[in-house]
């Protein structure tokens, strides 16, 4: 892409840049009505980011840190900030945006709804939940597509007798599911060291990781952890007591670590042996970021539970638990709920991304430009670089210093949005729709961005 505003360029009052920023035609018209109506419209007029951080941290509770930009517009896979500098979003704020920014499907789709019927509360239904959840039936059956799933699933139930329960996020998809599995009659569980499955008290009773538990204890009882990726420690520590084991197919919070090869499979055979739930956190990796619908199509087994948020809305508010045979029985009338759960308008996104992935072969998009990411990256033969993880459009690069900060902060300085997802690692989940000339783009550039990692001896 050779119109790539360099940022230090719109820094220097690059007029256009800034006007870019301030304008998204198609929203024009909204936004003058809303104008007219004394709503307040915020826009980039250039300069204004410092501004904005400030009131932000005057406002906003410190649970993120100060942050690093404050954005006022996007269009597909790119961003603009509140100077007017523009971006390329390879993390899709946090593997939600499949549809990349102000996407028109979603766009009309939702302003359909709203514009029809925006909210009734879940005393009754409304169409677009009950198609959502039946697409999302109907995909979770599909057969995969990777080498594992050509020998056909292994375990578990019929797909096909499957419900649906939406929440608003990850988080609440997964305590959805944990609560479920205590409907079993049993209440031991087991989940894994590293993994990750929300903030809440529930879902942070399943969170391996002890930093962000320890302050909030006492967490609901029962939860027991296993090393991620040991399937004799899971053999062990399974047995007839145990209602559910908590997965993610590749831990995304710990650094993009996939299941080794058979894990999930083991999993699923280890569970249905005790009469245990195979409960499968798909938050991050659901809806076509692996290069399958479900990443557990990938690996050729059916989950009993399945939880998805982040990637479903393209960018509303959504969760969803799926569940499957007996598990989908177990929830009845009282025992669960949400005031917003399942809202017309986020659904009706929901039916959006699915739709888009289909329509336009996102699904093999996402393995095919994940596959060249990975292989640009490794054939760049970068000395700070040990390697590549992950899977599809769910990387990252793995570094050999504890320099994903100062790489991730070079990028954005250079124009370009991932994350260091912990310090050795930087994560790439870029929308579905990144072109292959953007990830060339990005390619094209990273060899700079890594001269960060590199330590002194390696730099000079
Ligand atoms: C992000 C994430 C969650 C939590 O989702 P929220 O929408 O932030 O509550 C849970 N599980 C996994 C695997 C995630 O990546």
């Amino acid at each position: 892409m050779t119109t790539h505003t360099h940022p230090q360029a719109a820094a220097a009052g690059s007029a256009p840049a800034a006007h870019e920023a301030s304008t998204a035609p198609a929203a024009s018209g909204a936004i003058s009505a809303a104008r007219a109506e004394g709503l307040p419209v915020v826009q980039a007029q250039g300069g204004l980011s410092a501004a904005w951080t400030e009131r932000y941290s005057s406002a906003l509770m410190n649970t993120f840190g100060t942050p690093k930009r404050v954005f006022v517009r996007g269009e597909g896979a790119q961003l603009w900030d509140a100077d007017g500098r523009r971006y390329l979003d390879l993390f899709a704020g946090i593997a939600v945006n499949a549809l990349g920014h102000a996407h028109p499907l979603i766009v009309n789709a939702v302003t359909a709804q709203l514009t029809t019927l925006g909210h009734v509360g879940n005393f009754f239904g409304t169409a677009p939940q009950i198609a959502l959840a039946e697409r999302l039936l109907a995909l979770a059956a599909l057969p995969g597509s990777g080498p594992a799933a050509e020998q056909g699933p292994a375990g578990g139930p019929d797909l096909g007798s499957g419900r649906v329960y939406f929440a608003n996020s990850g988080t609440e998809a997964n305590e959805a599911a944990f609560k479920l599995t205590r409907l079993t009659g049993r209440t031991k569980v087991i989940a894994t060291e590293g993994g990750f499955h929300g903030r809440t008290m529930g879902a942070l009773a399943l969170t391996g990781k002890p930093a962000i538990r320890e302050a909030f204890e006492p967490l609901p009882a029962g939860v027991e952890f296993v090393p991620f990726g040991d399937a004799a420690a899971l053999e062990n520590a399974v047995d007839d007591q145990t209602a559910a084991v908590f997965l993610e197919p590749i831990q995304g919070e710990r650094g993009v670590l996939p299941a080794p090869p058979g894990y999930l499979k083991a999993a699923r055979e280890i569970t249905a042996r005790h009469g245990a739930l195979l409960v499968l956190d798909e938050v991050q990796t659901g809806i076509g970021r692996t290069g399958d619908w479900f990443a557990f199509q990938h690996a050729g087994i059916r989950p009993d539970v399945v939880t998805l948020a982040k990637g479903l809305g393209g960018g509303l508010p959504i969760g969803a638990c799926l569940a499957f045979g007996r598990a989908a029985e177990l929830f009845t009338p009282g025992s669960h709920g949400s005031t917003f759960a399942g809202n017309p308008v986020a659904c009706a996104a929901g039916l959006a991304v699915l739709h888009a992935i289909e329509r336009d072969g996102l699904i093999e998009r996402a393995g095919e430009v994940g596959d060249l990411l990975r292989q640009g990256i490794e054939e760049l033969d970068h000395p700070a670089v040990a390697g590549v993880r992950g899977e599809g459009l769910l990387l990252a690069i793995v570094l050999r210093r504890a320099a994903a900060a100062e790489v991730a902060d070079a990028a954005l300085d250079a124009g370009f949005i991932v994350n260091a997802v912990n310090p050795e690692s930087i994560r790439l989940a870029p929308p579905l729709i990144l072109t292959t000339d953007q990830a060339r783009e990005f390619l094209g550039a990273l060899p700079k961005l890594l001269d960060h990692a590199l330590d002194e001896a390696g730099r000079s």
